[in-house]
């Protein structure tokens, strides 16, 4: 039996890193990432037979469980009659219906794509295309995958790694992304106030999950929106991790209070069921800017593939009220116990929640913006983390990064998280900064 150890050897002999995505790479918590054999439900086995619960379900996709069975029945049947055409099929059609139906009036067309990277790009350009304009607004800690533009003060692995941005990117194309503090309506008006008339678009995670869980002030985001209409600038929401996760239309279904449309919508992860699909959609009038129809360019070879289709189309049939209210209560139990845990270890902590999505500021207070989410105790996650796992519950290996749970996750694999708590409390507790 290979062992993760000689399995990240051999990985790194060849692939930048060992991996192929940074964050999986276990850089800011230590020890060796696990290579993962299979997964089924709320579990994941690595290459040495241990099996673990996992709160990272492919960082979001997997709603519904690994390796559901409508979801991987629905594969195998579109696999056994072709893997890709380069032409249209009705299934694209369909998955669009179902987006459409559930965000409905805002989404009348969507455009398919492979990554949540490629929709936000996209999106960028039709806002630009659409506008006339240059410039991007972008607040800090958000993450939108890592086209050229958007890697200014990124979540996700930007700031696991602690990067201010990306090497590689011109300072030309740089020049050209304004970032702004988040939950902070008056940066808002003042770049306006200073750029409007350049401005093409605003693009904002929905709630922001990619510092950790950082919600939107009540009313943050429909203000976002009635401000950048007054200028005459877009308002693309990225709802890539929140979309379809947090309830049948995303983070906007349940967030108005005080009701607010985008101009353009994006989606990956969850649309796509575990497979590289992804999507940006809106109002016919802003969406049919794009090629064919419109002079904004964008393309793909597998752009709406057969099997990320069908997986799609799958997991959005079998997501229902009742899939959501078992994410809401599974994240409230888990988040409780594990609040609980901290406390009774004396480690001072904030639960950061948005829908079923959370995670755990080691702060006195919850942080609202990039820079309190970084003046946090963050040096008490790994031994956090590496508690957990040693106890078998594969949490993400990154305090920036929100916890997520599936339909999968029953009262066992459930109770497996919460009798790993304590210790790991205890470890976090014991943390001493560096
Ligand atoms: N936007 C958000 C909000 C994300 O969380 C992510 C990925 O985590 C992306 C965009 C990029 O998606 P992908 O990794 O599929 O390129």
């Amino acid at each position: 039996m290979t062992s993760n150890s000689e399995s990240f050897d051999a990985a790194r002999a060849l692939i930048p890193g060992g991996v192929n995505s940074p964050v999986r790479a276990f850089g800011s918590v230590g020890g060796t990432p696990r290579f993962i054999t299979s997964a089924r439900g709320a579990y994941v086995t690595d290459v040495e037979g241990r099996e673990y619960v996992d709160l990272v379900a492919s960082w979001g996709p997997a709603l519904l469980g690994h390796a559901h069975p409508a979801t991987v029945e629905a594969v195998q049947r579109a696999a056994e009659k072709g893997l890709s055409f380069g032409a249209s099929t009705p299934g694209e059609t369909r998955l669009a219906e179902l987006v459409a139906a559930r965000l409905a009036p805002a989404v009348e067309r969507l455009r398919l794509v492979s990554t949540g990277t490629e929709a936000t790009m996209t999106a960028i350009r039709l806002a630009r295309g659409a506008t006339g304009r240059d410039l991007l607004v972008k607040f800090a800690g958000h993450y939108h995958g890592h086209s050229d533009g958007l890697l200014a003060e990124g979540g996700s692995g930007i700031a696991t790694l602690a990067l201010p941005g990306s090497a590689g990117v011109p300072e030309a194309v740089a020049a050209h992304t304004l970032v702004i503090p988040y939950n902070d309506l008056d940066a808002v008006r003042t770049v306006f106030a200073e750029h409007g008339p350049r401005i093409a678009a605003v693009i904002a995670e929905a709630a922001a999950a990619n510092m950790g869980v950082v919600p939107p002030d009540p009313g943050f985001n429909a203000a976002l929106v009635r401000i950048a209409h007054d200028h005459g600038a877009l308002v693309i929401l990225d709802e890539v991790l929140t979309g379809f996760r947090v309830g049948p239309a995303g983070w906007w279904g349940i967030d108005q209070e005080e009701p607010y449309t985008p101009d353009i919508f994006t989606f990956g992860k969850v649309i796509g069921g575990g497979m590289p699909l992804a999507a940006l959609g809106g109002s016919a009038a802003i969406m049919d800017h794009l090629a064919p129809l419109g002079p904004v360019y964008q393309a793909g070879t597998l752009s709406g593939n057969p099997l990320a289709v069908a997986a799609g189309i799958a997991t959005l049939e079998a997501a229902d009220a009742g899939v959501y209210e078992h994410l809401d209560r599974t994240a409230d139990t888990i988040a409780a116990a594990t609040s609980d845990a901290l406390s009774a270890a004396g480690v001072a902590h904030v639960v950061q929640r948005a829908g079923s999505l959370f995670s755990f500021a080691f702060a006195e207070s919850a942080p609202r913006d990039y820079a309190q989410v970084k003046a946090q105790e963050a040096f008490r996650y790994p031994p956090f983390f590496h508690a957990m796992l040693d106890a078998g519950v594969s949490l993400p290996p990154s305090v920036f990064e929100a916890w997520f749970v599936t339909a999968a996750h029953d009262d066992a694999a459930v109770s497996r998280i919460v009798e790993a708590l304590p210790a790991a409390a205890r470890a976090a507790a014991s943390a001493s900064a560096p």
